[in-house]
């Protein structure tokens, strides 16, 4: 089977009946990025930046980021980055951050774009990182834990003050495609009010699982009876897609949902235009597109938007092992 998959990784992620889907990967570091040839993605639909932290005894500095991007462009020859901006709090904790206070509920605490916004310094060295490192390649950034309008205009501003720093500087820059992570109901409800500043959004399905079913995503005793693939989950999916869809904006879907091969054709009926998945299920995941036809997906689509249970969902996903 192995052998068999990797068959798949250079060809087109294109369905039977002609329909192509961006398969792209979530990574972590530079050695994930180095391994990507060998999964055939196109590209990363989700660069999680926290985890440059994981070791570090101090926030690394503008210069040290820069690198890290460049480096990052540079392995992915052209490619599209998506790089998420640092997703502190709830559950990621890192030794060199200052959480504000100890928090009774971190999970619906100072978390994600919360943060950054409470900390200017941290923000701005990675803004200014990013827009340096978007004159080298094709660099998108998204921003996690969004929920209300307001936040964005918040971050718009602080945006252009770095615009501005660098251009006084005489720093070369690009701007990059901003996007948000969907992760909250919140966030699905105001997207019509928040697209106009964006160009793509990316649903990340482990959070808006969590907050959705109010079941924290780390709990063993809540995992199987709120699983992210139940019906509430996949109508607010449907409700994001349509309404980027609407508004001409990408949708894209980083969570856990999008590395299950059985999962990512029906995603791909739903409408997505790109996917973003472990580096791993890439391969199965391509196999699976690349032997459906997109009318099947479209339909498997729509009948599981027809289902009302969990249990309705999982059989119709074992009746089409593809
Ligand atoms: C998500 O929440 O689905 C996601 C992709 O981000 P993370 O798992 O890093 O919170
Ligand atoms: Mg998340």
């Amino acid at each position: 089977r192995r052998d068999a998959l990797a068959r798949y990784r250079d060809i087109p992620c294109v369905t039977q009946d002609g329909h192509s889907l961006t398969l792209l990967a979530n990574v972590g570091n530079l050695n994930d990025i180095a391994r990507l040839p060998q999964s055939g993605a196109e590209g990363i639909g989700l660069f999680r930046t926290e985890f440059m932290l994981m070791d570090a005894v101090s926030m690394p500095d503008e210069k040290e980021q820069f690198s890290l991007y460049c480096e990052a462009l540079q392995l992915i020859k052209g490619k599209c980055l998506t790089i998420r901006t640092l997703d502190v709090g709830a559950d990621k904790e890192f030794s060199c951050i200052n959480q504000l206070l100890a928090e009774d509920n971190p999970a619906l605490g100072v978390r994600g774009l919360r943060y950054t916004l409470r900390h200017k310094d941290v923000l701005h060295t990675q803004l200014r990182a990013v827009l340096r490192a978007a004159a080298f390649g094709q660099v998108r950034l998204m921003f996690p834990m969004v929920c209300q309008p307001e936040e964005l205009d918040e971050l718009f501003a602080e945006i252009e003050i770095c615009r501005q720093q660098l251009l006084l500087e005489q720093k070369p820059f690009a701007e990059p495609e901003y996007g948000i992570v969907v992760e909250t109901p919140a966030a699905v409800v105001n997207l019509s009010t928040m697209l106009p500043r964006l160009s793509f959004v990316s649903i990340g399905t482990n959070d808006l699982a969590q907050y959705t079913l109010a079941a924290d995503r780390g709990n063993p005793q809540l995992t199987a009876s709120y699983p992210a693939f139940c019906p509430a989950v996949l109508q607010l999916i449907a409700q994001t897609l349509n309404t980027a869809k609407a508004a001409g904006v990408t949708s894209s879907l980083c969570g856990e949902l999008a590395s299950d091969p059985r999962i990512a054709p029906l995603l791909m009926g739903m409408g997505f235009d790109e996917l973003s998945a472990n580096a791993a299920a890439l391969p199965e995941i391509k196999a699976a597109i690349c032997e459906g036809k997109f009318s099947e997906f479209v339909e498997l689509a729509q009948k599981a938007l027809q289902c009302q249970r969990i249990s309705e969902l999982e059989s119709l996903l074992s009746g089409c092992q593809i």
